[in-house]
């Protein structure tokens, strides 16, 4: 069975003890019921992953002791930024994890004209949360140990305007996903990064793709049928990894040796 991998918020250090993560420390406890020198595996973002074991369970409360580390790059060689609309409902949890889930570098939500969503400062603040916790999870699960940034949600148009968007480094490609993109050349020239900006449920406005414009961006139309924003932003993660980074498949005959004849 694969080890649990679990996310502190600590500097590692052999030897060390470290106690988990409320949430995580009552999932070890309670569905895990992990016992004192149950084997885990512990990561802090910084790009490595460290044995541990479960070194007391008290109640909810769990520490654990951290042994040795190891560099365990799981991250592409092409960085890409998603400027994602946010969508209705707990849609967009289901985007951040995907894209954690299919390599993200940076993840920025932006409200756009059209967007439904409209958020104060104080909702921004704790969905920023929320969506961050979503990708410490996604990245326990898919065995990530560099963690994706999500910045704060912002207007679009403000987006675009600020360095951010613009300035990017030069060998960055920037698409706006737009389905209604006639006669388009395909992308060409291997880039080392890429931003991918998907619309909300209504679309982009034509003021806003003009701002995409004038921002540097090329409209990118997947394929003739209109997807939802959520499976829009899968399937440009899937397309470029695939495209320019790390998507590789690998296949392998399911029998082994011993089996063939
Ligand atoms: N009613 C809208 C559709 C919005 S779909 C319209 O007709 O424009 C939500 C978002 O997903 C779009 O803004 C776009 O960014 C993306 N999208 C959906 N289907 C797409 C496709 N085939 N190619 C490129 N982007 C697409």
């Amino acid at each position: 069975m694969r080890l649990t991998r679990v996310h502190v918020e600590a500097v590692l250090t052999p030897g060390a003890i470290v106690e988990l993560p409320r949430e995580t420390a009552s999932h070890v406890a309670k569905v895990l019921r992990a016992r004192s020198g149950d084997p885990l595996i512990l990561f802090s973002g910084d790009g490595r992953e460290y044995a541990g074991s479960v070194e007391s369970v008290r109640g909810s409360r769990v520490t654990a002791s951290v042994g040795n580390g190891a560099d365990v790059d799981r991250e592409s060689p092409f960085a890409i930024t998603l400027v994602q609309c946010v969508p209705r409902g707990d849609r967009m949890d289901f985007i951040v994890q995907k894209a954690t889930e299919l390599g993200v570098t940076r993840i920025v939500p932006v409200l756009s004209q059209r967007s439904v969503v409209r958020l104060d400062a104080v909702q921004a603040e704790s969905k920023t949360a929320h969506w961050r916790a979503v990708v410490v999870n996604a990245c326990e699960q898919c065995g990530r140990n560099r963690l994706p940034t999500i910045e704060a949600p912002a207007p679009l148009i403000e987006y675009l305007g600020s360095s951010a968007a613009a300035s990017a480094t030069p060998r960055s490609a920037r698409f706006v996903l737009e389905p209604d993109v006639e006669a388009a050349a395909a992308p060409s020239a291997p880039e080392t990064a890429a931003q991918i900006a998907v619309g909300p449920e209504g679309g982009f406005g034509d003021e806003e793709l003009d701002a995409f414009r004038l921002a540097g961006f090329l409209r990118l139309r997947l394929g003739p049928r209109i997807l939802r924003t959520e499976t829009a932003a899968i399937a440009a993660l899937t397309w470029l990894q695939t495209r320019f980074g790390d998507m590789v498949a690998a296949t392998r005959n399911t029998r082994t040796d011993s089996q063939q004849t």
